[in-house]
């Protein structure tokens, strides 16, 4: 039997890399916080920790495997481009203008219009193509097939997949008790590349991906056993949307291998979760950021019997909508509404 390649790429990415990984953006990124938060703590029975991503100078953690990939580029790269939901837009042209490379950022007009300003303020080419992750993603292609640009994919690529583990890698140096760790999942770079190096370190350790009820790619993927595309619908949790890529090569397989479970929650579910962290801890976060805690909160969390993380995964929020949730207001979704309901613990 002939081992496919796709599965050899997957099984040459390891611990060593994520170490590497570490290496080469210390200094450049952040090196966060986990911090407990006492109400959730108290919530769970368990100590409850929260890894501080939020703090990354992009405002989220994709900062690491753009930096990764950036610094790992071909000698003599000029141009770099990528497709992305914002946040790794907004690490590529960082890292990017850090390095003085050119960086095209292709986004969906889904994009929240404060995600593409900051890219634009950093210097960056914005280009916004159709309605879909998908979309921005063929024409980020067509970039590097005819303007010789190097794509830096937000989640299949193995030097972001690497970048991405130095956040798991970071909460075991902190915490080397936790039971389970919860990762919001999208792409899958993040959860992929935390489930290997935290299970690598130790085998216990479950790894739980979260995503939201609609549109979640890999959460779909997982259950067909091969990438699918899924119908992309607004939702609290922007971050988390857009497909896996039906050609996906590395990061697919990794979550599909390595994560104990997959959990989904409703924007109502994120919606407390906003106004739970906020409230309680006095933290700004993004819904992506907050699906985990919003698990939590709904009890949709498998048994845990040690200390829990998430990773509080990124701060770039629209205002706007950030204090209508705050405050308790209905916030409209493409063409459903969420209830408002004020925040009572
Ligand atoms: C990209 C992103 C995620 C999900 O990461 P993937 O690697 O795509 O699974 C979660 N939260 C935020 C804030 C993000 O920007």
């Amino acid at each position: 039997m002939t081992v496919p390649e796709e599965e050899i790429r997957r099984m040459s990415l390891s611990l060593a890399d994520v170490f590497a990984a570490q290496k080469t953006i210390a200094g450049q990124v952040v090196r966060t916080p986990l911090i407990p938060s006492p109400f959730l703590s108290e919530r769970a029975g368990v100590p409850f920790l929260l890894k501080m991503e939020t703090m990354q100078p992009t405002g989220a953690f994709k900062l690491r495997g753009a930096t990764n990939a950036i610094l790992n580029a071909p000698e003599g790269t000029k141009a770099v481009t990528c497709c992305s939901t914002g946040n790794h837009g907004r690490g590529v042209a960082y890292a990017a203008r850090r390095q003085g490379i050119n960086a095209t950022i292709c986004m969906s007009s889904l994009v929240p219009q404060n995600k593409v300003d900051r890219i634009r303020a950093l210097g960056a080419d914005v280009k916004i193509i159709g309605t879909s992750q998908d979309d921005a993603m063929k024409e980020c292609l067509r970039l590097c097939e005819t303007d010789g640009f190097v794509d830096i994919s937000p989640f299949d690529d193995a030097n972001v997949i690497s970048g991405q583990g130095t956040v798991g890698l970071e909460m075991l140096q902190d915490s080397p008790d936790l039971n389970m760790l919860l990762v919001p999942l999208s792409g899958g770079g993040l959860a992929g590349g935390v489930a290997l190096a935290v299970k690598a370190i130790n085998p216990d350790i479950r790894v739980i991906g979260i995503s939201m009820d609609r549109g979640a790619a890999m959460d779909a993927s997982i259950k067909a056993g091969r990438p699918v595309e899924v119908t992309e619908v607004a939702s609290l949790a922007d971050s988390l949307g857009g497909g896996i890529g039906l050609e996906n090569q590395l990061s697919f397989s990794l979550c599909r291998d390595l994560l104990d479970d997959v959990v989904l929650v409703t924007e109502n579910e994120i919606y407390r979760g906003l106004q739970t962290l906020y409230f309680e801890d006095g933290h700004v976060a993004e819904g992506a950021s907050v699906v985990g805690i919003a698990a939590l909160l709904a009890d949709k969390l498998p048994a845990f019997k040690g200390p829990v993380a998430t990773i509080v995964t990124g701060r770039n929020v629209d205002m706007t909508q950030f204090t209508d949730v705050i405050t308790g207001r209905p916030i409209q979704l493409g063409d459903t509404i969420v209830q408002g309901r004020s925040y009572d613990a």
